[in-house]
């Protein structure tokens, strides 16, 4: 679920019962503190991450219009006929303002950060803020089965289980707001008064509506004297209280990412970034970098005959440092090129005058590797190296590793292998398949933060390269493993957040193993194609080439199919779809790496299939 960064305010009411405590002014602008307490909840939504505030003025509306000269991220709709209907009237104005989900909060509301905070947490997109007990005389009573709501009503006498009382702060979907106005749109022609708890209530009948339940929770709604009393007397100063003790830790929401990468990460991951500022020429900060080194060795089996050299890029950064460090002027590197990572390397080695031979293959389709081995053999003695990409994310298949270097070890040539998308996600023995470097980055299957890349090379082999020329500088593979040697450090300013994260992200994948790991990404994977051949989806790849990571789906043929539309739709629902790039035929990309679960998948599914019925895209 995305963020929720839409906040709506329903501010229209006359708030009758409080005359000659605010005199004409709208409810909102109730005083308890040094500001109206609108404008102290609008300084918690924006504290919370809230980036837009539709108001619903009515009532007095020009204080309202006030406040948004005063605050950009505030828009205000009036509800013209505010006298003469309900709440959910209020809410239905504006449609053409909100375009994703939202929380849902009341005007004349004091409560505690921890409420809002509840409704972030919360794992339902749909939720409803309850609480215990308050004995305000206000209430509105949940009834509940399970974890959903099933009714909202101030008559007691109608709850059957009782969930506790409506707060009136609520997370609602897009998904969900639109049924509730298609609900309602036939209810306003016998009764403008509907109130949005009612509609609420009869949309759960057809929706599953959840909530959060906090028995203690600081909040109070001021209808009337008594409640303002209450609220300057015992609830205001509570609120102050529980806030300054709030320890900010937010749960951090999520989004599913099905780009390949950069991935999803934990929050665990996220978390690690917030640090003390540390210099990172300290001998602590060394001792970090070093672990990670370690480390990410030990992920593809390299015992002591490999050393990680990372660098403060991309991938791409790491794949130029190998190719432009490794490939003697009088040698040629011959490059695989069957997806836009192989002719990425080409133009690398293009650009740095590295001599090379290009293999080039459809995109979509597998090496053979018999063409590999007549290219080897014409070319015996002038080939050094022999590059290509393990995953080739372009597409989604898999180049196999095994065969294609044991060609290489015939003619007695070192492998470069770009594994940017494979490594940790696949298992890897750098021994076993005689790879000389193996290339990649922190933020895709090892789940860290972009920033970083890096090269695990075999010692021996890295070391005839010292006297190589120098193509690049800051780059340079061999110079920055000296300085990594020397100095248990990176040679030029490492991005010491990322590093804290990739530290993070590494023990995580530890935790998990690398079976573990292997066998929850095959499990997306299968649970993706499953469904999407259900769908009627169509594949690039056959699966005996398939890597698992990265599904390529043959674009409908079908005028009701666009791309963007059905990224935007899916986009807003919490999922990153990812377009195609020169495969042999349109595609657009699913990833599966990343911090994500088969439960993520079957929302994607659905969703997905929600979508295509609805635009009736056929297959
Ligand atoms: C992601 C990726 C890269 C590198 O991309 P950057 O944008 O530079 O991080 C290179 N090769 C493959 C196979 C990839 O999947």
């Amino acid at each position: 679920m995305n963020h929720v960064r839409q906040a709506v305010i329903l501010a229209a009411g006359m708030g009758s019962r409080l005359k000659g405590v605010i005199e004409e002014k709208p409810k909102g602008f109730l005083q308890l503190g040094n500001k109206p307490i609108i404008e102290e909840s609008i300084a918690k939504l924006i504290g919370f991450g809230i980036t837009k505030i539709v108001i619903v003025t009515g009532y007095s509306s020009e204080y309202y219009e006030r406040l948004k000269k005063k605050y950009p991220f505030v828009r205000t709709i009036k509800n013209q006929r505010f006298e003469n209907t309900g709440s959910m009237f209020s809410l239905s104005i504006v449609k053409d303002l909100i375009d994703s989900n939202f929380l849902l909060l009341e005007s004349d509301l004091i409560y505690e950060h921890n409420a809002l905070q509840v409704l972030n947490n919360s794992k339902f997109n749909d939720c409803i803020l309850l609480s215990g007990r308050t004995s305000s005389g206000d209430e509105v009573y949940a009834g509940i089965k399970e974890n959903r709501i099933v009714n909202l009503s101030k008559n007691l006498g109608e709850i059957k289980t009782l969930g506790g009382e409506l707060v009136g702060i609520s997370k609602i979907s897009y998904d969900l707001y639109q049924a509730m106005i298609n609900h309602a749109e036939k209810q306003f022609r016998k009764n403008q008064q509907y109130q949005y708890e009612d509609c609420l209530t009869d949309v759960s009948k057809m929706k599953e509506i959840n909530y959060e339940f906090v028995e203690d929770l600081a909040w109070i709604e001021i209808d009337d004297k008594n409640h303002f009393k209450r609220a300057v007397e015992k609830i205001y100063p509570l609120v102050q209280k529980r806030d300054a003790e709030f320890i900010i830790s937010k749960k951090i929401s999520r989004n599913v990412l099905l780009n390949p990468g950069p991935a999803t990460t934990t929050d665990t991951v996220k978390h690690a970034m917030v640090v003390e500022d540390i210099c990172p020429r300290e001998k602590e900060f060394g001792e970090l970098v070093e672990s990670i080194r370690k480390d990410l060795v030990r992920i593809v089996n390299g015992k002591d005959l490999f050393e990680a050299v990372l660098f403060a890029s991309s991938g791409t950064g790491a794949i130029e440092a190998c190719l432009t460090s490794v490939v003697p002027d009088n040698k040629s590197v011959l490059i695989i090129n069957n997806g836009a990572y192989g002719e990425r390397m080409q133009q690398i080695c293009k650009n740095f005058e590295v001599n090379r031979i290009d293999y080039n293959i459809e995109w979509g389709d597998p090496v053979d590797l018999r063409t590999i081995e007549s290219i080897l053999s014409k070319h015996k003695g002038k080939i050094s190296h022999l590059a290509f990409v393990h995953h080739e994310t372009t597409v989604g298949i898999l180049n196999s590793l095994e065969l294609i270097s044991k060609l290489a070890l015939k003619y007695n040539i070192e492998i470069i292998v770009d594994a940017m998308s494979s490594f940790a996600g696949i298992p890897i023995d750098v021994n076993e398949s005689n790879i000389h470097y193996l290339i990649s980055s922190a933020n895709k299957c090892i789940q860290g933060m972009a920033g970083i890349s890096f090269v695990i090379c075999n010692i021996d082999s890295l070391k005839k390269t010292k006297d190589y020329r120098r193509r690049s500088f800051y780059f340079n593979l061999y110079d920055n493993y000296t300085f990594f040697s020397e100095h248990n450090q990176m040679q030029f300013t490492p991005p010491v957040q990322v590093l804290y994260a990739l530290r993070q992200a590494i023990s995580e994948y530890f935790i998990e193993t690398e079976e573990g790991r292997t066998n929850r990404y095959t499990e997306l994977y299968e649970v993706l194609k499953n469904g999407l051949e259900k769908l009627g989806f169509k594949f690039l790849v056959d699966d005996r080439f398939h890597a698992k990571i990265l599904t390529s789906i043959i674009e409908p043929d079908d005028d009701n199919y666009n791309f963007t539309e059905m990224h935007d739709y899916l986009y807003k629902r919490g999922f990153t779809i990812y377009p195609g790039k020169g495969a042999k035929q349109n595609t657009f990309r699913l990833a599966n790496m990343g911090e994500i679960y088969k439960e993520d998948i079957v929302r994607f599914l659905n969703c997905l299939e929600t979508y295509k019925k609805l635009k009736a895209i056929k297959l």
